[in-house]
């Protein structure tokens, strides 16, 4: 009975003995096969190869990844620095190129004020390098109000004759006694008139420059030799007359 109905008591030394034995086997195959591992270089060092290089790529490639994302990580922040940088410097040099524009505006419009104040303030003498050889208000018989209602200009036939400044050509043609003969009307509102000329080169309605040349002086009208008759108005016809002298000195022509 005792051997056919074993208790758990007997059997368990045994499995214990059996698993013990076969635990011995594989150390003693184990054992074997270390040995024999360590008796055949050429097989040991394939096999210690693959694990030492299995466990240093894992730790490798562990690094490698710690690396790469901290890598990764401060190339994107060096990336959002850089173009935070560029964008900084590009908003820069916008608003330095629109600085740049506004002056080189502001210079324009101020240079054009400039021409333009200078357009309309540039006085001339009719006739340039000459003299007045007759002044205002001189008088006698010669003329028809009694006195001289202008200035004459020494010159002789064919001398350019300009406009003493910004105006419109209101008259160009036979003025009787004047001869040929230009009105001006400035941008003022004055007026300037020319006589005794050999040449009109401008035309009613034409819009003149301070100093743009209109005429040839002459000896046409009632004259006694050849000059530049020239007057300063208040309106464009004759009796309306002002000293020319005081005119163009007032808007600083010497004469
Ligand atoms: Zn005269």
């Amino acid at each position: 009975m005792a051997f056919t109905r074993a208790t758990g008591k007997h059997r368990a030394p045994s499995r214990m003995t059996r698993r013990s034995a076969n635990i011995a086997g594989i150390a003693t195959l184990a054992t074997a096969g270390v040995v024999g591992t360590l008796a055949s270089p050429a097989m040991a060092a394939p096999s210690t190869t693959t694990v030492d290089t299995g466990l240093t790529q894992a730790i490798v490639i562990g690094d490698s990844i710690a690396d790469q994302v901290g890598a990764q990580a401060d190339a994107q922040k060096q990336a959002a620095a850089k173009a935070k940088a560029q964008a900084e410097a590009e908003a820069a040099a916008k608003a330095k190129a629109e600085q740049r524009a506004k002056e080189a505006r502001e210079a324009k419009e101020r240079a054009a004020r400039e021409a333009e104040r200078k357009r309309l303030n540039t006085f001339v003498a009719p006739i340039s390098d000459s003299y007045v050889s007759t002044g205002y208000k001189t008088g006698g018989s010669l003329w028809s109000s009694g006195s001289h209602t202008g200035i004459d200009f020494h010159a002789g036939i064919g001398t350019p004759v300009h406009a003493v400044g910004l105006g419109t050509v209101v008259e160009a043609g036979n003025g009787g006694a004047y001869g040929n003969n230009v009105v001006i009307k400035m941008h003022d509102g004055t007026y300037t008139q020319y006589g005794h000329l050999s040449e009109i080169q401008v035309s009613v309605g034409q819009s003149v420059e301070p100093g743009q040349q209109i005429a040839l002086s002459g000896n046409t009208g009632n004259t006694t030799g050849p000059h530049l008759h020239f007057e300063a108005r208040t309106g464009p016809d004759y009796g309306s007359d002002i000293d020319p002298i005081a005119y163009l000195r007032s808007h600083g022509v010497t004469v």
